[in-house]
């Protein structure tokens, strides 16, 4: 049986946008001692900005026409990344500062009927939107998008999709911050160029790690598929304890159980939480002793699988759940 104050919780935690999926959870939570983050989305904003297109050669696709097919091979990825570069080309090629992309490159961003419009003179907005555009579309989660764009094939992702699709990027050079995101970008198996975007940390994310400090977490742990690099920049900027990079979806499955396992080594009884916003993050969530979704701008696949719903996304949520949960435990104990 339950006792009632939990029912009690989970109304003071609704009052605070925090949907909790069962008693047993916020008596969970009172246990946590380590908690493991998702950056993208998550601790971060996860919309990207971007910033840069660095080109490694001469070439008879221009910027323009790069991020055009760029947009067009991301426009029916549910990723951060994607909707951030579809915003970019929209953003660039629609409203009063549009610029036009070369009718070479609107025939390779849409079908023969849209680009009649666009070799008219019409921007390419509509290249980058027409669904028409993509005739073949594969997603691969963790590394990137493969999509054939008004018969052109276009290759986008990170260094690790460039390997398995054996393609050579040369050296580049290595500028710009360090939380820089590398998207690269091939056409018809030719290394064209890499797009810079960058993220940036919620505004609340430091308040809210130190919150969760004070009421007794021991271990922070941020686990994320983005690079080396632009991982530990995040972790070491936001203070977090550890961190875990260039993780594919199935590897942070098994880095939830290396933590949980050094956790459950100290105390039999403390338990791990994992957060995250992602379809990615749902095997995770469903794994972890307490799975928390950041709502929102979340997925309905990371809302589903998890036991506890921070209904705005708001960090700061994060905190008042561990709060509302200690408070039920005093009450009922
Ligand atoms: P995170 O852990 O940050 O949520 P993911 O596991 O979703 O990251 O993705 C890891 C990396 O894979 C990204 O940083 C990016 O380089 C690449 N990637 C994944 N999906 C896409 C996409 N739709 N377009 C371009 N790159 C992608
Ligand atoms: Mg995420």
């Amino acid at each position: 049986s339950v006792p009632l104050s939990y029912f009690g919780g989970i109304g003071a935690a609704s009052k605070k946008g925090i949907l909790v999926k069962g008693s047993n959870y916020l008596e969970g939570l009172t246990q946590v001692k380590t908690v493991v983050f998702d950056k993208t989305g998550t601790l971060s904003v996860g919309v990207f900005d971007v910033v840069r297109i660095d080109r490694p050669r001469e070439s008879a696709l221009s910027d323009n026409d790069l991020l055009a097919l760029s947009a067009a091979a991301e426009s029916y990825s549910n990723h951060p990344i994607a909707h951030s570069i579809v915003k970019a080309a929209e953003d660039k090629f629609t409203g009063n500062k549009s610029e036009s992309v070369s009718a070479a490159s609107a025939a390779s961003a849409v079908t023969a009927a849209s680009a009649a419009i666009a070799a008219s003179a019409v921007t390419a907005a509509s290249a980058v939107t027409a669904a028409s555009a993509v005739t073949e579309h594969t997603e691969y989660p963790g590394f990137g998008i493969k999509a054939v764009c008004g018969g052109k094939t276009v290759v986008i992702g990170n260094l690790k999709l460039m390997d398995l699709e054996n393609i050579s990027v040369p050296d580049l050079p290595d500028t710009g911050s360090a939380v820089e995101t590398h998207i690269y970008v091939a056409v018809d198996g030719v290394f064209e160029g890499r797009i810079a975007i960058s993220d940036k940390v919620k505004p609340d994310s430091k308040e809210a790690l130190a919150r969760l400090k004070k009421s007794g977490i021991e271990k922070t742990v941020m686990v994320t598929g983005d690079t080396d690099k632009v991982g530990r920049a995040f972790a070491a900027d936001l203070g977090l304890d550890d961190v875990y990079t260039e993780q594919l979806p199935h590897q942070k499955v098994e880095a939830l159980e290396k933590i949980e396992a050094e956790t459950k080594s100290v105390n039999p009884k403390s338990k791990v939480a994992f957060v995250g916003d992602g379809i990615n993050d749902a095997p995770v969530l469903t794994r972890a002793d307490i799975g928390i979704a950041v709502g929102g701008v979340g997925s309905d696949a990371a809302v589903e699988a998890a036991d506890v719903v921070l209904m705005t996304g708001d960090p700061i949520q994060l905190a008042d759940a561990f709060d509302v949960a200690k408070k039920t435990k005093s009450i009922v104990y």
